[in-house]
């Protein structure tokens, strides 16, 4: 009977180590920041960065939702007179 007392001590204090840890790692996932959004100018819709086309003008970098919407801006652009 006393073996088993050791192996059920044992075994609980694995398992408050192993509580204790996943307990740590929500911890850190709660701690993320926010994902970064840019507003499309083409269709006003706000795109995560990951998500986004990234088309260039004038050395800036601006953020499309799709690339048709990258390509409805440079005609944009192309037609407007500088
Ligand atoms: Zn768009």
């Amino acid at each position: 009977m006393g073996r088993m007392l050791i192996f059920i001590l044992i075994g609980y204090f694995i398992y408050l180590l192993v509580k204790k840890s996943s307990a740590g790692k929500i911890g850190k996932k709660q701690e993320k920041v926010e994902e970064e959004t840019f507003r499309d100018p083409v269709c006003g819709v706000y795109v995560a960065a990951d998500d986004a086309v990234i088309g260039r003008h004038d050395g800036a970098r601006i953020h499309f939702c799709s690339m048709a919407c990258l390509e409805k801006y440079q005609e944009q652009v192309a037609h407007t007179p500088a």
